[in-house]
């Protein structure tokens, strides 16, 4: 009896071991896949994770064709948490690619997006998160033609070279020709 009087006056001290959902949120359990976060400085851009991506999720766009710079961007409401990206980052290990143990928020119509430049440069555009999806698949669709601008930049450059060696070589064999006179 003194004994379960003890152990009772013992748990009306202690924490409680439930937490007051959903007015306090539940904690990210160990090793909880959450948000990819990316580091600018340490990526070689090459697109590895974009392309292994299975929902779409990590898009780069290319802002300048002429120098081909991209600028990465990730859609945390599109991601499914899958880690592929991680794993086929080559400088993952450095820490270029990171997934975090907790998720952003719910994305709710007052609601404000963190800020931070590891989220990538489109999350940090954002001003309002009720224009999230809309944005998001117009920044898609401009990301897509990016990449088809930059191939095309990139042919159009090969012709050019193309043509200047074969003007070069003519002239060089006209030079030979009338050297042979
Ligand atoms: S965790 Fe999966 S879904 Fe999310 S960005 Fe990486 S590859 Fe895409
Ligand atoms: S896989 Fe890693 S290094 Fe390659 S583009 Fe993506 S973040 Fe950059």
């Amino acid at each position: 009896m003194v004994k379960m009087f003890i152990e009772s006056l013992k748990n009306l001290t202690k924490k409680p071991e439930t937490i007051g959902y959903p007015h306090t949120p539940s904690p990210e359990p160990k090793g909880y896949k959450g948000t990819i976060l990316y580091d600018e400085e340490l990526c070689i851009f090459c697109d590895k994770c974009e392309d292994i991506c299975p929902p779409g999720a990590i898009l780069f766009e290319i802002v300048d064709v002429e120098n081909n710079k991209r600028e990465y961007s990730y859609n945390p409401y599109l991601c499914i948490y899958c880690h592929a990206c991680v794993d086929a980052c080559p400088k993952a290990d450095e820490g270029c690619l990171v997934q975090s143990e907790t998720r952003l928020p719910p994305l709710g119509r007052n609601e404000t997006l963190p800020k931070d430049k590891k989220l990538g440069y489109f999350v940090n555009r954002i001003e309002e998160a009720k224009d999230f999806d809309k944005k998001w698949d117009e920044f898609e669709k401009r990301a897509r033609e990016s990449r088809e601008k930059l191939a095309e930049h990139k042919r159009l450059k090969k012709l050019k070279k193309q043509q200047e060696a074969k003007v070069k070589k003519e002239a060089e064999a006209k030079q030979q020709a009338e050297a042979n006179k």
